[in-house]
């Protein structure tokens, strides 16, 4: 297959400003160029391509979805990258069989039923507005099965969730290395947004005293003085935004990975990456990273919001195998397993769509 992929609006591939989806679009990519399809991406300017032939897009970026409300309406900037990207798509798609949207925004949805080729969608977050619920809801009605999700517990949000195809994720097992042995830390891994719900597990390090190894962006400043500020006597260590190669390497020298997402997290890219190094997790029983920690095997699974339950958990980190962390992401989330799935999922969209041409061709038959 030709497969173009297209990211997202709110920032460059390589930049933090995605989150999860520029690691997921780059394992697509790479998973398929694997399995022997020819893949183009279409990026924001600025971005870092895994493969060669990418293409960048210039234009504002997207303000992301997350910190909008139910009912926030469909704003684009002017000079948008996401449209900009989207007519460079239109302009390119007869050199493609089909085309996978990485974007959580209205106009990719919208745009569907006008282009050519089919778009697969690959949704990387939960119901998080009216207007976004409406539009993947007519997507998921009018071109079915073309809708892709990363976990059941982010399906759930939806309406139409049993009608999204569950495609979890994966990662280059190769660009990450197990290790047996850690440090007296624990890791703290993604965007330092409200969301994310950092501040329980600074709160769980103040109880501790164990180390907080921080590793993200600040998209929100504020937010992240206002937490320091809270837990004056907690051991936190900022790192900082790193590229997959330090970031690895850095957090497979921690004893656990705490995850305390407020909101239903799609899937948890960290938590895989986390058990790729040997790291346990330490999550809220919540979205995605309730369905990949295997509770009290490879992490713990604590009552959500509750920092009682972090320390608790913290406690018997012993009784966990490092090994047996490294095995999951080994049999679950390899890059060929994802491309499997990935593949097949497109493989679908492509077949019933010759039916349906078919079907509109012999009407009577
Ligand atoms: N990440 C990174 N460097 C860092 C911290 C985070 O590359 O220093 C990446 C991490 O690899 C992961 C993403 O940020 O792919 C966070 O994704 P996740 O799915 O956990 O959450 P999201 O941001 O999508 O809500």
């Amino acid at each position: 297959m030709r497969v173009l992929l297209v990211s997202t609006p709110v920032g460059p591939l390589g930049s933090g400003l995605g989150g999860g989806v520029e690691l997921t679009l780059t394992n697509i990519a790479k998973a398929l160029v694997l399995r022997g399809h020819a893949v183009g991406i279409i990026a924001p300017k600025g971005s870092q391509f895994p493969i060669n032939n990418g293409i960048e897009v210039d234009g504002a970026l997207q303000i992301t979805a997350q910190v909008q409300g139910r009912g926030a309406p469909i704003t684009l900037p002017a000079n948008s990258v996401l449209e900009n990207m989207w007519t460079c798509t239109r302009d390119l798609q007869q050199n493609f069989d089909v085309i996978i949207n990485f974007a959580y925004d209205w106009l990719p949805f919208y745009l569907t039923p006008w282009f050519h080729r089919p778009i697969a969608h690959l949704v990387s977050m939960g119901s998080l507005t009216d207007a976004m619920d409406e539009i993947i809801g007519k997507t998921v009605q009018n071109f079915p099965g073309t809708v892709g999700v990363h976990s059941l517990a982010q399906a759930a949000t939806f309406e139409f969730g049993d009608r999204c195809r569950c495609l979890s994720n994966g990662l280059d097992l190769s660009g990450y290395t197990f290790q047996p042995q850690a440090d007296r830390a624990l890791a703290w891994v993604g965007r330092i947004a409200p969301e994310k719900g950092i501040e329980d597990a600074i709160a769980a390090a103040a109880q501790t005293q164990i180390s907080l190894r921080i590793f993200g962006i600040q998209p929100d400043l504020a937010y992240w003085q206002r937490v320091c500020q809270q837990y004056p006597q907690a051991p936190i260590d900022y790192r900082g935004f790193l590229p997959t190669h330090q970031l690895q390497q850095e957090l497979g020298q921690c004893a656990a990975l705490v995850m305390t997402p407020r909101w239903v997290e799609a899937f948890g890219n960290v938590a895989m990456e986390a058990l790729a190094c040997g790291v346990p997790v330490v999550a809220y029983r919540r979205g995605g990273p309730a369905e990949i920690v295997q509770d009290g095997v490879t992490g713990w699974l604590v009552e959500p919001d509750s920092v009682a339950g972090l320390v608790a958990a913290i406690a018997r980190l012993d009784e966990l195998d490092r090994h047996t962390c490294r095995q999951q992401a080994e049999a679950s989330y390899s890059l060929e397993a994802m491309g499997g799935r990935v593949e097949q999922w497109l493989k679908d969209i492509l077949t019933n769509r010759e039916a349906g041409m078919e079907a509109i061709s012999k009407p009577d038959s």
